[in-house]
């Protein structure tokens, strides 16, 4: 029988068997989505090994996620069969904790040290700051943390910072870096940019070591390249320098990292750094069908100063890349949900596909709320890659212990988790306080707390702020415990109607006074405060009245939590807020607040069950080099994606980063790719339009379909939020500048010409809170109230949207659901 030495040559092409094949000396393969060059690396790794090139710990092989490490291992070991050991495969982090373990006295830690996560690194870096007497809310450890990554990322240790990029903490930045190093060091542990750092700077002083890992790891190969930082650049060059045997993949069009230090130059200079490097070019894509391929190439078309490929592909052409505007984020949700659970069943076009085939990919992790909440709903199983799910958050934690404890007063452990967050100088020892009497008089910590006031068992600023969380509290609790009751909410409508009186008479009051008047100023200040009192009387009207939208948001602005990511001045703060505005739009959907946490427990609950097939949720950056048969992008938006930080900034850069990262999305999907926008994204309660993405003009019309929502069917609403500005002819600029780009001649053209047909149309109403479809029960002249506009008329009602003049906000269109029936 002919041997078949090579079978994982087999199924490579030529370009790519040239690669693997390619003698020793460093090697590049610069190439588009989906070409194989991560199927090639592997290749190349199990041929070094087959042929006795390298014995396994030779090798090294470098990823960008564990996953990717994860799947390259199981892919050599299923080419390999039996074989003694593997290569060392992992993340950069991964491979240089192992690595600096064994050498870390050189860099004067000891070789168990702890590696901290971000919240220790900031609480260390908290410390110094204060300990150096430095305004902290002016210079917070967030940004110092931040600045310090950004250092680190550059491979700059204290000394090696340039004082130009040093004037923040008045040119204290470095000083503070090197005591927060020293810190570390005493403390034998390691921040996550430390790890890499650590090993570039024994490998520059320490000759005879970086000497013992150049003979070890004779082979390098490095998946991702564009998305490689300079101090992982320098880590790889000290490495390969000696015997230049490394393999380096990558495609400039998918560098997305740039926020966080990396350098697309890196892989653009790679044959200048290694001369004589073997340079394969790959040009023909396995994974994708020739729509979604044409529709990625000319979305990255757009951007400047690329390289250029040319992709190609011998797949069928199969479903145009689809396209749907939807009336907002929550129908988004609604209807991706009835499409997975249609394309599970099988469709016309599509044969039944697995939950594991398919992918939703989202620029923000906030986005990920809508989808969670409507699986669980719907009883969808699903995964979400590379970070918390959104209940699990942080912020969303916290804001919900707040919750919790306004609902069940006796909740401890949310008590516990609040009580001391945003800071109300409560230390260590008033909380153990706290306890003892808590546990002393058998009542819950809130109580506790109560009584320590009460008997004057803590003092100082902290009683001042204890007192006002515990009265807080109490509010709080008040208007869940009477939510509906009558009496209640007489007695607050009498106080209003007195108020009302004083604010008229103030006016009439007002009218008698002279222009110059001295004591105009005096009865215009009354005149303002009355007012705050009446809109906050009417606030807790809304609020006894059932809203408990209201109410939340009243929680989290009293309680300072809010206020605490406001003045955060770090990168994630933004998004922190962002995902608490999430937050309270996923309340509205609920009847009230005890319903909303009983909704998330069940999320958490459902956890633990394990699904046999799940549908995978997860970022653009999360999704880099995987691929799924079935692919929807969400929220594409202008603002949501391109982010809108991308979009402020001066200059091409942010948009273009976030362009590649819409090449990226669209590149992950094998045979079916859904972009979808919503016209309308709900925040704080209030509708907020949006313009569909820059990028949707740039996807041919050729390759893309548009489907009709199921929500136009019932002559609903808002055919404006339909018609995007699409195919072209609307420059960006005029479309930033008008709304008529709804009415472009693109989209126009597109809908008229195109065949609109429904997907999965949706399934008759299920029984659940989401679903519940709200008709309208008003009828003209009734008065409403709504959270973000007060009181109004009602003056058009036209399916489940009302037309209504608000006494102060003018005429807006709501929907029936969001609008409480005023008692006025
Ligand atoms: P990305 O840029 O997204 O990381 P990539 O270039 O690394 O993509 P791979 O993930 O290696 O591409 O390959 C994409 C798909 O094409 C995989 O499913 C892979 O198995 C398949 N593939 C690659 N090369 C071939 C080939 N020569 N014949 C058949 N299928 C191939
Ligand atoms: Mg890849």
């Amino acid at each position: 029988m002919a041997a078949r030495p090579a079978p994982y040559l087999d199924d490579l092409n030529p370009e790519q068997r040239a690669a693997v094949l390619a003698p020793d000396g460093p090697v590049l393969m610069l190439a588009g989505a989906g070409t194989g060059k991560t199927k090639a690396l592997t290749a190349r790794i199990v041929h070094l090994l087959t042929t006795g090139k390298a014995r396994p710990n030779e090798i090294l092989a470098v990823t960008f996620t564990n996953k990717a490490a994860r799947e390259m291992k199981d892919r050599v070991g299923r080419m390999l069969g039996q074989v003694e050991g593997m290569p060392w495969m992992g993340t950069f982090h991964s491979i240089s904790v192992k690595i600096l373990r064994r050498h870390a006295e050189l860099v004067g830690l000891k070789s168990n040290f702890t590696i901290l996560d971000t919240d220790d690194q900031i609480r260390l870096l908290k410390q110094l700051i204060v300990a150096e007497n430095i305004d902290e809310k002016r210079w917070p450890a967030r940004l110092l943390a931040g600045l310090i990554d950004s250092w680190k990322n550059r491979a700059w240790t204290p000394a090696k910072v340039p004082s130009s990029e040093a004037s923040a903490y008045n040119n204290r930045g470095t000083e503070l870096y090197q005591m927060y190093q020293d810190r570390l060091r005493a403390l034998n542990a390691t921040d996550f940019g430390d790890l890499l750092l650590h090993v570039v700077t024994i490998f520059q002083t320490h000759p005879d070591v970086l000497a013992q890992y150049q003979r070890w790891f004779r082979y390098i190969l490095v998946d991702e390249y564009q998305d490689t930082n300079v101090a992982q650049y320098l880590w790889l060059r000290l490495l390969a320098q000696a015997h230049r045997n490394i393999c380096c993949v990558g495609d400039d069009d998918q560098s997305i990292y740039g926020w966080r230090g990396a350098e697309v130059g890196n892989i653009l200079r790679f044959e200048k750094d290694f001369p004589g490097a073997h340079v394969v070019r790959l040009e023909q894509n396995y994974r994708s069908t020739p729509h979604i391929l044409a529709a990625a190439s000319a979305v990255i078309a757009a951007n400047k100063g690329r390289l250029g490929k040319t992709l190609w592909t011998e797949r069928e052409a199969g479903e145009k890349v689809r396209l749907i505007g939807h009336w907002d984020g929550e129908e988004e949700a609604r209807w991706i949900g009835d499409e997975l659970e249609a394309l599970q069943r099988g469709t016309r076009a599509m044969d039944p596909h697995s939950l594991d085939d398919m992918a939703i990919l989202v620029r923000a992790s906030h986005q990920m709320r809508a989808f969670e909440d409507r699986f669980l709903t719907i009883g969808l199983p699903y995964r979400v890659i590379g970070g918390p799910r959104f209940y699990e958050r942080l912020e969303i934690r916290d804001a919900m212990a707040y919750f919790r404890l306004a609902v069940s007063p006796a909740d401890d452990l949310a008590f516990e988790r609040v009580v001391n967050t945003p800071k109300r100088g409560l230390g260590d020892t008033a909380q153990q306080n706290i306890q003892r009497r808590a546990r002393a008089a058998g009542v819950s910590l809130l109580g506790g707390a109560r009584e320590l006031l009460a008997q004057g068992g803590i003092g100082g600023k902290g009683a001042n702020q204890l007192r006002t969380f515990v009265t807080s509290c109490d509010a709080w609790h008040y208007f869940v415990a009477n939510r509906g009751n009558e009496l209640e909410i007489k007695r607050y409508a009498d106080q209003l109607f007195v108020l009302r009186e004083e604010r008229s008479r103030l006016l009439r009051e007002l009218e008698l006074l002279d222009e110059n008047d001295e004591a105009r100023e005096s009865v215009e200040r009354e005149i303002v405060i009355c007012g705050a009192r009446i809109g906050r009387c009417e606030r807790d009207i809304a609020i006894l009245d059932g809203n408990h939208v209201l109410l939340a948001e009243q929680i989290l602005e009293e309680s300072g939590y809010t206020a605490m990511w406001q003045a955060d001045k770090t990168p994630e703060a933004p998004g922190r807020l962002e995902n608490l505005k999430e937050l309270v739009k996923a309340l509205e959907q609920f009847e009230n607040l005890q319903g909303f946490l009983e909704h998330v427990s069940l999320i958490m609950e459902n956890e633990s069950e394990e699904a046999a097939e799940k549908v995978s949720i997860m970022t653009l950056h999360a999704a880099k080099g995987l691929e799924f048969p079935v692919v929807f992008l969400p929220g594409w938006e202008d603002g949501l994606f391109p982010s809108q930080r991308s979009m402020d900034e001066s200059g091409l850069k942010g948009v273009e980063e976030e362009r590649r990262l819409a090449y990226v999305g669209i590149t992950r999907a094998e045979a079916l790719c859904t972009i979808s926008f919503a016209a309308n994204r709900r925040v704080y309660g209030q509708w907020q339009s949006a313009l569909p993405s820059r990028f949707i003009d740039e996807l041919p019309e050729a390759h893309v379909e548009v489907l009709t929502p199921p929500g136009l069917y019932g002559g609903g609403y808002g055919a404006a939020g339909m018609q995007a500005g699409f195919g072209g002819g609307s420059g960006i600029e005029q479309r930033a500048a008008s709304a008529d780009a709804y009415n472009s001649p693109g989209w126009k053209r597109m809908t008229e010409r195109a065949p609109t047909r429904p997907m999965a149309q949706p399934r008759e109403a299920r029984n659940s809170v989401i679903d519940l479809d709200a008709i309208s029960s008003f009828t003209l002249d009734d008065r409403v109230f709504h959270a973000k506009f007060g009181y109004g008329t009602v003056v058009g009602i036209e399916g489940d949207k009302l037309d209504v003049a608000f006494d102060k906000a003018g005429v807006k269109k709501l929907v029936a659901r969001f609008v409480l029936p005023a008692h006025q």
